[in-house]
């Protein structure tokens, strides 16, 4: 069968096992069969993200989605969020904090450089901030930021941390609870390499907790 070879980010190019299993009559979203998928699919996650304690969520939409949900979810309008800005994914997570009303800083660097956990660590000393968030890969640039450091250095000033692993999920090495992420979040079409439109998120206990306070 021909067909165009898709030669982006995501969505990626499925594997056989990915496209078999798109072509079997689609179970009720209500069967009982699909509860037990849906239950194995939360707990997959928390493996995926390691994260024990975390509450996976599986929403209908982009990666964008998931973006927004976290933000919508955990910035309060007036909070002082520290974007860790690698390039234009960071910089559209700026503009959705600023559209809940956060008061946005963005931490930049020229299109390739990467930011250190000290860079930050100087930056939370300064202003203090409720909200950071880091891009784990900027598509646009490439650039892997250091999660594991920037995280606890923004951990460390009384931060809560917001990830975008959109581009980095199921690649890269990522190990929410250890590293203290408070929300990761991803979609289904990059590096986990099924169709676009579930967007995913882990949240920690601590981050739930903020939730809870609004
Ligand atoms: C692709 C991507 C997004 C957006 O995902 P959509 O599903 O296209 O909305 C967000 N962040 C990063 C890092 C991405 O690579």
């Amino acid at each position: 069968m021909s067909r165009p070879l898709l030669m982006i980010p995501g969505p990626i190019e499925f594997s056989n096992e990915v496209l078999a299993a798109m072509s079997v009559p689609s179970p009720s979203h209500v069967d009982p069969s699909f509860i037990a998928t849906f239950g194995r699919t939360l707990s997959d996650l928390r493996a995926l993200f390691l994260a024990d304690t975390g509450q996976p969520f599986v929403l209908a939409g982009s990666g964008t989605l998931a973006m927004d949900s976290a933000v919508a979810n955990v910035v309060e309008p007036g909070d002082r969020v520290l974007v860790v800005d690698t390039g234009y994914f960071s910089q559209r997570m700026a503009d959705i904090c600023r559209r809940y009303g956060a008061e946005v800083d963005l931490l930049s660097v020229d299109p390739g450089d990467t930011i250190s956990a000290d860079q930050v660590a100087t930056h939370c000393a300064l202003i203090e901030y409720q909200v950071v968030t880091i891009t784990h890969v900027d598509t646009s640039t490439g650039v892997l930021t250091d999660v594991r450091g920037i995280a606890a250095a923004a951990r460390d000033a009384g931060a809560l941390v917001i990830v975008d692993g959109v581009c980095a999920t199921a690649a890269e090495e990522m190990r929410q609870q250890e590293w203290g992420v408070d929300v990761y979040l991803t979609a289904s079409q990059k590096a986990i390499g099924v169709p676009p439109g579930l967007a995913l998120l882990m949240v920690s206990p601590a981050a739930l907790a903020k939730w809870r306070q609004r």
